[in-house]
């Protein structure tokens, strides 16, 4: 058990999908692939005399995720000049917010899973700010040469800083996830971390167990350009300040980054104070105000979120947690489970009798367990997505309703499933087809299973003598001679009644 404790903080940079960048007319060509320095203009290289506009959408966006957050919104906001020379900086400063913000205080309730999945509690980390900015241009190291492309200058940039409230790398990536998650519902950002549309940062340090949990030094984490490079750069981060310490050393207050391919840190700069920055309000932009008409307006816009729909899920549709939580980890795949419980509830409302609330909490599981594993599967192998799927909602149903019922068993529900993947054709049609009808009639099955019997003297034999094994063997040869559509427990319980 180590002595210390780590105490950690996130900042996230999240790309926006507005039509058109920060400040200026050109478009958020954000994931499109476009020739270097092709999507320019004065504003965004930072010609003299250009004049900047701020771009509602953007404004609209972070208010949204600062909704979506919890977050105060601010009444009265403000752009600032943040001055700094770098090359992918073409104006000598980067137009971002410093003391105002225009969201602040707010958390995200996430929840925490154990390495198999399971759900193992829920967690809440502060939100302390969420302000907008202007992203930089890009350098591309070719060789000797530095070469520098302003494509993604100016496209507007939400950065996100959260409360010292994460205590363990996984917990961390929990949060990332989970984030990541919000921003696609909102439908904000693609926030896909490969390419660079959601960037993470980890503040990390260590206190003593018993002493003040902001005791130690603080050092920035970067380059983390992926959910496992978050948890893993965070756990190299925290072993090495234990050595540190360990050995009498002194954790020093610095930038440093994290290698991917060789598994550890390293040293990258020491860290700025944030007056190097000579931030001063923004003299071409006017500080702005956010209505409360506005803000409510927007409120009213927000979708269901993560949070909601898995609490919806599990009280409406009676799924476990768990299910509930990776179902809604894909929006797509959460909106096809809901519409194959809408058809299932169509056809239990044409039928005769009643279903009993068990008995729909059955039919709501099987659909949510036969998304999850046999057609998750099917759709990541052909790595293809939701959208592509030929399979209608309704056929689907049709599918889990003929389960249900025992018209076929498993094995036979894995082919049609197979088939209705390839063709999107309908179950029953397949059903009829391939022969795949579950057979339970005994009379029918009893006369198959006496020539089984027969053919097999050896293993009949062998079940005699003990060898209770041997009447799988059995099982099997009747389930080959029926093409699978033999129900099991059927042919064991003839099986078993014929070698008494
Ligand atoms: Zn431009």
């Amino acid at each position: 058990m180590s002595k210390y404790k780590p105490t950690i903080g996130m900042e996230v940079h999240v790309e926006l999908i507005t039509n058109s960048k920060m400040f200026c007319g050109c478009k958020n060509g954000m994931g499109l692939e476009t020739n270097p320095n092709t999507n320019i203009c004065p504003v965004c290289t930072g010609q003299p005399g250009a004049i900047s506009v701020p771009n509602a959408q953007a404004i609209e966006f972070t208010v949204q995720a600062g909704l979506a957050l919890n977050c105060h919104i601010a009444r009265d906001s403000k752009f600032d000049r943040k001055n700094y020379f770098y090359p992918d900086l073409p104006k000598g400063y980067q137009i971002s917010q410093f003391d105002q913000p225009i969201c602040a205080n707010g958390f995200l309730e996430f929840t925490l899973k154990s390495d198999d999945g399971s759900v193992t509690g829920t967690e809440r980390v502060g939100i302390t700010r969420i302000h907008l900015e202007e992203d930089t241009g890009k350098l591309i190291h070719e060789g000797k040469d530095t070469l520098v492309d302003f494509n993604r200058a100016c496209v507007p940039l939400m950065e996100l800083v959260t409360e010292p409230d994460i205590n363990s790398a996984q917990e961390a990536k929990r949060f990332c996830e989970d984030l990541r998650l919000l921003f696609r519902y909102l439908g904000i950002s693609t926030a896909d971390m490969e390419k660079g549309q959601m960037r993470c940062e980890a503040n990390i340090s260590l206190h003593e167990v018993g002493k003040d949990r902001l005791s130690g030094t603080k050092v920035e984490l970067k380059n983390l350009n992926s959910f496992r490079a978050v948890e893993r750069g965070i756990e190299y981060e925290i072993e090495r300040q234990t050595e540190v310490l360990d050995s009498g050393g002194t954790v020093y207050q610095e930038t440093r980054g994290w290698d991917e391919k060789k598994g550890r840190t390293f040293l990258q700069r020491n860290k700025e104070d944030a007056h190097d920055y000579r931030y001063f309000p923004e003299p071409d932009i006017a500080p702005f105000k956010l209505g409360e008409a506005y803000v409510n307006l927007l409120r009213e816009k927000l979708p269901e979120l993560p949070t909601e729909k898995r609490n919806r899920f599990v009280k409406q549709f009676g799924l476990k947690l768990e299910n509930a939580s990776t179902l809604v980890a894909n929006k797509e795949m959460a909106g096809y489970f809901e519409n194959v419980t809408s058809e299932l509830e169509n056809w239990m409302s044409e039928e005769d009798h009643k279903f009993e609330e068990k008995d729909i909490t059955t039919l709501y599981r099987l659909s949510a367990n036969y998304i999850l594993t046999e057609l998750a599967r099917k759709v990541a192998d052909s790595e293809k997505g939701m959208s592509e799927l030929k399979i209608s909602a309704e056929n689907f149903a049709e599918l889990i309703k003929i389960v249900y019922e025992g018209e076929i068993n498993s094995s036979a529900a894995q082919t049609v499933l197979e088939e209705m993947f390839l063709t999107g054709a309908d179950p029953s049609h397949i059903v009829d087809e391939k022969g795949l009808a579950q057979k339970s009639d005994e009379v029918e099955l009893g006369t198959i299973i006496g020539d089984i019997l027969l053919v097999n003297p050896g293993p009949v034999e062998d079940y005699k003598n003990g060898k209770d094994n041997a009447i799988k063997f059995l099982v099997g040869q009747v389930m080959a001679a029926t093409k699978g559509a033999a129900n099991p427990q059927v042919v064991m319980q003839i099986l078993k009644e014929k070698l008494k």
